[in-house]
């Protein structure tokens, strides 16, 4: 895609507009693929919560995905994208037995991630197999806020509590079919990571008929110039010769399996918006944009540096800006960015927008959650309306009667 290309998508479809290349999706895909073409059986289950509009999902099934799914309502959106329930893996943290009954009841792979569920759910049903996941303490790199290996972390079954799992699963005759780990957001460390695996691989060895082993996710995309990114082909060549081995000495062909977000969408997304206000002030120059975190919440959330550029002027001077959003409160995307020069009415573009932008907007400020395009074989396609005033009405209950004025207070003397 380029400015051209992004351009005509806001003009035709208007702003703030999200785009999606199908291309690098795809490229993605069969990049991480490529990696791990030493194993014989390898399984990637795209997480939907990263962007989950139903073509991406009929995209990576496509494509030979399967889903990773942390609610019932991601689970049945997978099915409507016509994903088959065994290719889908239910891997939520804190949710109601009857949510994952309910799972379980759709067909889909349930994976525990708590001793009281675990309890519970096997000795209710100890037929439907189920996957745990475990917590290793190794934190793979990263922001504080998105590590969940450490050792409060509220996400797996501690490695430390192995014996006491062993007994449930034991009492309840339960049926163990995978193991899962998920330790973070970023890989930066190869052998961190592989060091985490092998206490995967330990704790695997405890149950005798595994299906797949489940490495999550955690792959690092690049955001912005001169951050690391995830060696995947190294990680790919490592890890397989490992898992292999690993097969070996279990006596079984499994399947490895990992739940990719970031790595397969991140870098596809473009989110557009356009300069409503170029303010200086006495120390800074404003680029207000039609948008704020009611849209793309990552650089007020996480921190996160997202790329911005201006399409619209694309071979103008370079000069400084603090790009901010039109919420009432602080929403600053970017301080002191270079950008081309920026005039009101100018198309801002932000990158690496395609995962966890879109899914965790909101209506705060009572704004509309804007449209999203597809970008596939040269063509922009709508994938969702923007939204209109009905929808930030229409699950409203308007108790007009209630609070109607009272006839005397309505004239006016
Ligand atoms: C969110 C999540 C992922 C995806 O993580 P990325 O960093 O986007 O790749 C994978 N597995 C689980 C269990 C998750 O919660």
């Amino acid at each position: 895609m380029n400015n051209t290309d992004l351009l005509k998508v806001a003009k035709t479809y208007g702003n703030p507009v999200y785009v999606y290349d199908s291309e690098k999706i795809t490229a993605q895909f069969k990049r991480l693929t490529n990696a791990f073409k030493g194993v014989r059986k390898l399984k990637l289950n795209y997480a939907a919560k990263a962007l989950s509009n139903i073509n991406i999902l009929r995209l990576m099934n496509s494509l030979g995905s399967g889903l990773d799914t942390v609610s019932v309502q991601e689970v049945k959106l997978g099915l409507l994208a016509g994903f088959k329930p065994e290719t889908i893996i239910f891997t939520p943290n804190g949710v109601s037995l009857e949510e994952i009954e309910s799972a379980a009841s759709l067909g889909v792979r349930i994976n525990i991630d708590n001793l009281s569920i675990l309890e519970q759910f096997g000795s209710k049903h100890p037929d439907i197999p189920v996957c745990i996941r475990i917590n290793p303490h190794v934190m793979a790199g990263g922001n504080s806020n998105i590590s969940v290996g450490h050792i409060d972390s509220k996400f797996g079954i501690s490695i430390h509590q192995i014996p006491h799992l062993l007994r449930i699963v034991e009492l309840t005759q339960m049926k163990i079919n995978g193991i899962h780990m998920h330790t973070g957001s970023d890989i930066l460390d190869i052998d961190v990571f592989l060091y985490a695996s092998e206490i995967l691989f330990e704790t695997a060895k405890n149950f005798k008929n595994l299906d797949f082993i489940d490495f999550g996710s955690g792959f690092k995309v690049p955001y912005k110039e001169g951050d690391i990114e995830t060696n995947v082909e190294e990680l790919g060549k490592k890890l397989s010769t490992r898992f292999n081995e690993f097969c070996k000495e279990y006596g079984k062909e499994l399947t490895l399996a990992f739940e990719p977000g970031k790595f397969l969408v991140s870098e596809a997304g473009y989110f557009l918006a356009k300069v409503n206000v170029v303010k200086q002030t006495t120390s800074t120059v404003f680029a207000s944009v039609d948008s704020g975190f009611n849209h793309l919440i990552r650089p007020m959330l996480y921190n996160a540096t997202h790329q911005i550029t201006n399409i619209s002027n694309p071979k103008g001077r370079e000069r400084y800006y603090s790009v901010v959003g039109y919420i009432c409160e602080t929403d600053t995307f970017g301080t002191n960015r270079r950008i081309n020069e920026v005039s009101e009415g100018d198309i801002l573009c932000f990158k690496n927008a395609g995962a966890y932008c879109f899914t965790m907007a909101s209506n705060y400020n009572s704004r509309f959650r804007p449209a999203e395009v597809l970008w596939h074989q040269g063509k922009a396609i709508l994938i969702r309306e923007r939204e209109t005033f009905d929808d930030l009405i229409k699950n409203q209950v308007d108790l007009q009667d209630l609070f109607a004025p009272k006839k005397e207070q309505l004239t006016v003397k």
